[in-house]
């Protein structure tokens, strides 16, 4: 992990390093554009068979194991589970589920005049794919973290993908009832989601983080099918002024073990504390290889002069996990996907456990949106309505902003209206 002052002789190279942190987003999947198009055609053109032969080579799918799980198998694993894991998987349900429900914008309808009337209604997607990771690690807490919004909504068909699913993970689809479910991960599940093949029905959004191949995937199909965000490689800004280097390193490791090319950040106008971490971080990282690789590669503690300029610089970075101090105003928070207050408040707590969502925006989306939510399922549709007096009596203001924009159609069917 390197220290850089903002100020005095590393500043260039400090310049230098926030340059390249945010352009992360971009740089990431470009790496990867051409294999991703390349996995993306075959799917479209060749459907079900290049599905299998991705999964064969990737994803250790055996030669005849079927693509869907059928619901016995989600069955069967659930029951294998110990009652502790289970007992964590339904309090972790809950509360994604009672924060979701608080999430629910409401319908609504009014009279801004007498006879006329508008209003918003509330209707869910038909159909939404959510993509669990399982490359490194079993995510079941991320099958939890976007069906659960998705039921709430209201979502009648709900899909699941993840390359070799584990155990823990056809179990919490079986907590939470998915009845379809496939073996698929990887661009190529984007493309199935995206496109349909021949045993899968494609669906109207994709949901869901992954790394560089899937969130590359879900940004090109992103003009044919609706996705929530890019939710690529992990990232952390732990932006302090007296936290506790322990907890504070512990933070960044935990989040820097998802992927080599997570991002894990300390910004801190106290430069002993910054010593603090980076030692602690070296201490704590030892045999946690994939942390040990991305803290390397993407590990940076920032020092600034001011805890202004402290501020500043997490804004500018936009990250999708951010811990800060407790105690003070969130106002100055403007970019983040997910805030976590205080010493006690670990963001492992935020991944698992509390209930606001764990799938959060990456590569600076933080700038544009929050984490995945309810909203990301539902659909506000607005309806109006006139009688007949109040069109005559509204509706000559429509035609004379109608006949400034020249647009003469536009005037003509609102006056036939009026007769
Ligand atoms: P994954 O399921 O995202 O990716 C595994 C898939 O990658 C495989 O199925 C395979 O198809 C594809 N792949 C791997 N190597 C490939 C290659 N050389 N060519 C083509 N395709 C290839 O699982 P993962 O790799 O463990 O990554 C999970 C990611 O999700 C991590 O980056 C983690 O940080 C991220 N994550 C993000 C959030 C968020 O909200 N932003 C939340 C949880 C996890």
């Amino acid at each position: 992990m390197k220290i850089l002052k903002t100020y005095g002789e590393t500043a260039n190279a400090a310049e230098n390093a926030i340059r390249q942190i945010e352009r992360r987003g971009a740089t990431n999947t470009a790496k990867v554009d051409d294999v991703v198009h390349e996995i993306l055609d075959a799917v479209r053109s060749r459907g079900d068979a290049a599905l299998r032969e991705y999964a064969e080579r990737f994803d250790a799918l055996a030669p005849g194991q079927s693509l869907r799980v059928t619901r016995e198998e989600m069955q069967a694993a659930w029951e294998s589970l110990g009652e502790e894991l289970k007992a964590a998987m339904r309090m972790a349900q809950a509360n994604i589920r009672i924060f979701a429900e608080k999430q629910l914008p409401r319908a609504f309808s009014f009279r801004p005049s007498e006879g006329m009337e508008v209003g918003q209604v509330i209707r869910p997607l038909v159909s939404v794919g959510c993509y669990v990771p399982g490359g490194r690690y079993p995510l079941p807490s991320t099958l939890l973290m976007t069906t659960t919004p998705a039921q709430v909504a209201g979502v009648e068909r709900i899909v699941v993908c993840s390359p070799k699913p584990a155990q823990e993970t056809l179990a919490a689809a079986h907590l939470v009832g998915v009845t379809e479910f496939y073996r698929i991960g990887g661009a190529q599940a984007i493309a199935a989601l995206a496109y349909g093949t021949e045993s899968i029905e494609s669906v109207d959004k994709i949901v869901g983080p992954g790394n560089i191949y899937v969130t590359a995937a879900k940004s090109i199909v992103s003009l044919e099918c609706g996705i929530d965000m890019p939710a690529g490689p992990t990232e952390i800004v732990v932006t302090t002024e007296h936290g506790d280097p322990d907890g504070v390193a512990a933070d960044l490791v935990a989040q820097a073990e998802h992927d080599p090319e997570a991002l894990a950040v300390l910004i801190t106008p106290n430069e002993e504390l910054a010593e603090a971490v980076v030692l602690e971080v070296k201490r704590q990282v030892q045999g946690n290889a994939i942390a040990e690789q991305s803290i390397a590669a993407q590990g940076y503690a920032f020092v600034t002069q001011s805890p202004d300029e402290a501020r500043e610089l997490t804004n500018r970075l936009a990250p999708e996990h951010l811990t800060v101090d407790s105690g003070a105003d969130l106002r100055w928070v403007k970019n983040a996907g997910s805030v976590f207050v205080g010493n006690h408040t670990p963001q492992s707590m935020g991944d698992y456990i509390s209930g606001p969502n764990h799938v959060l925006p990456t590569g600076r989306n933080g700038r544009v949106r929050g984490g995945l939510s309810v909203l990301d399922f539902i659909k506000v549709i607005t309806v109006q309505q006139y009688t007949l007096d109040a069109l005559r009596v509204v509706g000559p203001h429509a035609i004379t902003l109608a006949e400034a924009e020249g647009l003469k159609g536009h005037a003509d069917s609102v006056r036939v209206r009026m007769r």
